[in-house]
């Protein structure tokens, strides 16, 4: 009925998520507020979990992008859960290991780490460091050697691939910031830098096709080219790579037209191109990482609004502005993205009116939805936005100093705060 599985109305005709009436959760924490249903991320990390136990006899890792939404308890979610965690900033692996997230655990991502930022995943002791260019490999050797340590890295290609998705969000192919090209022969050079660096160890390879996918093909395709490669790289230096990490960018609902791939499914014809591969190129069977962000939070998430003005211009459109906009979900200004609109307080009525959803930040592109079909709403209403789960808390400002959303976790209809509201005191902190 709903683009996310967790969505539920309640006998008064409320919107519910985890067994929580959203109106009442917006009366108690205040809005705009991120909710997500805890049990849909747990179920989400245990599927994909399942997929490599089912498909790859366990050998593998999945790790939790976290990028697409970070804080401690999504971190201890994730450890419970026995995820892996992809980080990609200082920032993110601080917040991991604030949350007692074994270090062991831990990927770092980036195509361009800063020294101190190498420097603290090191110290840390992160399991796998991604390495995304020459200049950070030699900058890595470096740290590593005046440590007197080994640091263990995985290396971004970019294999070639268009995966049909955003521009924004399309990563694989030549023309990327992301990564070593493999056309070019840059990629071979730099895993022979690699293997001759004494403070280095590589353990294997890493790519990212985009985001936002709905077909296996480029993944498989994705997987053969790497393997390839890993063919190559034992023939020409004798070296034979052990880890395979396959990147995330599994696509999830955001409109009822959008039909994700069954992440079981994904792991299924991926794990059976990645052994007929290894056995035609004679390579050893890899440990296979996987990256899935979005589609472990994506869908368990919305945001609860309180609609404020609604303004109709006759003949033209209906604005209904909400308390929040392009500071928490920055989605639509960036991308024009989709979202499925109810009204929290009128989920069964119909959704008749036509209008287009817009934010408080001065800018007129701040809206979350144009011409989106909701209920008849009015100034009081709460309106959900479903399938926010993702890259929004996470992508979030503070435009025009509006204090970021709280947000809760909600399971077996009780919800719990996970992130405190913004206060105006957060806003000034660090103003001299
Ligand atoms: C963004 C990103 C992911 C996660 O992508 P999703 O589309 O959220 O699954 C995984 N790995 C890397 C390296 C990324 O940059």
């Amino acid at each position: 009925m709903f683009v996310s599985d967790c969505i539920n109305i309640n006998e008064k005709g409320h919107l519910t998520l985890g067994g929580c009436d959203t109106v009442s959760l917006a009366q108690e924490f205040g809005t705009p507020l991120y909710a997500f249903d805890e049990e849909q991320i747990r179920q989400n990390a245990r599927a994909y979990k399942k997929s490599i136990d089912d498909n790859y006899g366990g050998n593998g890792l999945v790790l939790y992008a976290s990028k697409a939404f970070c804080c401690k308890e999504m971190c201890r979610i994730c450890n419970e859960e026995g995820l892996g965690l992809d980080v990609v900033s200082g920032g993110e692996l601080y917040t991991a290991v604030s949350a007692g997230f074994p270090a062991k655990k831990i990927y770092f991502h980036g195509n361009n780490k800063t020294a101190a930022e190498l420097t603290q995943a090191l110290d840390a002791g992160v399991c796998r460091i991604i390495v995304d260019n020459l200049t950070e490999l030699e900058l890595l050797n470096k740290i590593a050697e005046e440590k007197g340590v080994t640091a263990d890295i995985l290396m971004r290609i970019k294999p070639g691939i268009d995966a049909h998705t955003h521009d924004f969000i399309r990563t694989g192919q030549i023309d990327s910031k992301f990564g070593f090209a493999l056309e070019t022969g840059e990629a071979m050079q730099a895993v022979k830098a690699a293997i001759s660096y004494k403070n280095i160890n590589l353990a294997g390879l890493h790519c990212h096709i985009g985001s936002q996918i709905f077909e296996l093909s480029p993944f498989e395709l994705a997987a053969k080219v790497m393997l390839k490669f890993y063919a190559d790289i034992k023939n020409e230096t004798g070296v034979e790579l052990d880890e395979l990490d396959l990147g995330g960018g599994f696509g999830i609902k955001y409109l009822e037209s959008d039909e994700p791939i069954e992440y079981s499914e994904y792991m299924k014809s991926v794990a059976s191109t990645v052994k007929e591969c290894c056995s035609e190129l004679g390579v050893k069977v890899p440990f296979i990482l996987i990256e899935p962000g979005r589609s472990i939070v994506g869908s368990a998430g919305l945001t609860l609004y309180t609609v404020g003005a609604v303004k109709t211009i006759p003949g033209i459109r209906t604005y209904v502005s909400v308390d929040g906009g392009m500071g928490d979900n920055p989605r639509y200004i960036l991308y024009q993205s989709s979202y499925e609109i109810l009204c929290a307080n009128k989920a069964n009525e119909e959704r008749s009116l036509t209008a287009t959803i817009a934010g408080k930040c001065c800018e007129s592109g701040d809206l979350i939805q144009e011409n989106a079909p909701v209920q008849q709403v009015e100034a009081g209403d709460i309106l959900a936005v479903l399938s926010t789960g993702a890259y929004n808390y996470s992508m979030a400002s503070n435009y025009n100093r509006i204090p970021r959303p709280a947000a809760v976790t909600v399971r077996d209809g009780k919800a719990k705060l996970i992130i405190k509201r913004e206060s105006y005191e957060n806003l000034t902190e660090n103003d001299i």
